[in-house]
């Protein structure tokens, strides 16, 4: 069976600053465990761990992805990248094995991160979730977690919307670290945002100059909504052969990004 599951994926330039609209502890915490992983003798010294593991949760589209990529590229690590649902649904032992390669595969590059997106389909609770192949699975990541000075230079990120469905073995210190909650951007974040998705694009002086009206009328829109909303006011102008995005641009875009989120069947044409 192919296996893209244990592969490195590229990785997108993307630092910190790509990243809008983090709380401020939480990025002063994200720099602090850069930080220790950087120099990991120094953090030795002074009796300071290199984390394992970390886990994002929060709703879809708030960034998690990004955040992982950030840190992996921060941290001058290969990138490994997967999503729980990979992992599960498979014959007799083969998430387990998938588990296992991707650990080996990522010891082989290292530093190296590994990131698993929706962690809760593979990490669920023993109890509730699944039958004896999804516990096989589970064990052999928890036996992967746990591999000593083999996952020295690798970082763990998971990421999920339901930290709730997480199994306790899976979040225990030594394997989950640090949990970071990636919430919802408020005003001042949705700013962040909007200010990292218009770099580089060309608008029109008034609506460079809504920028701000705009972050305060956008409440309940992630960062994934923000930036689609940029793409299809690009877009738009492209369509009409203009190459400045104008107020009319944005404003469907909005109406858009609205609908879309009540009807997942609207397409860009
Ligand atoms: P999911 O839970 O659905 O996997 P996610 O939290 O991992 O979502 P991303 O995949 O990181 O979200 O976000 C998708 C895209 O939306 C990003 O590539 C980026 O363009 C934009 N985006 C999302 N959040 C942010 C943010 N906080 N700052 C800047 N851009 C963002």
């Amino acid at each position: 069976m192919k296996n893209s599951t244990s592969k490195e994926t590229p990785l997108p330039s993307i630092t910190l600053s790509d990243v809008g609209g983090l709380p401020e502890e939480m990025k002063e915490e994200i720099l602090q465990t850069l930080e220790i992983i950087k120099e990991p003798d120094r953090s030795a010294r002074i009796g300071i761990e290199a984390p394992k593991g970390i886990l994002l949760y929060g709703p879809p589209g708030t960034g998690k992805t990004l955040l992982a990529q950030a840190i992996a590229r921060e941290i001058g690590a290969s990138f490994f990248s997967s999503s729980g649902s990979a992992f599960t649904e498979l014959f007799v032992g083969v998430g387990a094995s998938r588990v296992r390669s991707l650990f080996e595969n990522a010891r082989k590059q290292k530093p190296a991160v590994i990131f698993i997106d929706e962690v809760d389909a593979l990490a669920g609770k023993r109890k509730t979730h699944g039958g004896e192949e999804t516990e096989k699975t589970l064990t052999e990541l928890l036996v992967q977690l746990d591999g000593g000075h083999d996952n020295e230079g690798i970082l763990f990120i998971a990421a999920t919307n339901r930290k709730d469905m997480l199994d306790d073995a899976f979040l225990r210190p030594g394997r989950i670290d640090f949990t970071f909650h990636v919430p919802l951007p408020d005003t001042k974040g949705r700013k962040e945002i909007i200010d990292i998705h218009t770099r580089g694009r060309n608008l029109a002086r008034d609506v460079a100059a809504s920028l701000g009206t705009l972050a305060e009328s956008t409440s309940g829109f992630s960062g994934a909504q923000i930036s689609s909303l940029f793409d299809s006011a690009s877009r738009k102008a492209v369509r009409e052969g203009r190459e400045q995005i104008n107020k009319d641009d944005l404003d469907y875009a909005i109406d858009r990004t609205i609908l879309g989120s009540t009807s997942r069947a609207l397409n860009d044409p």
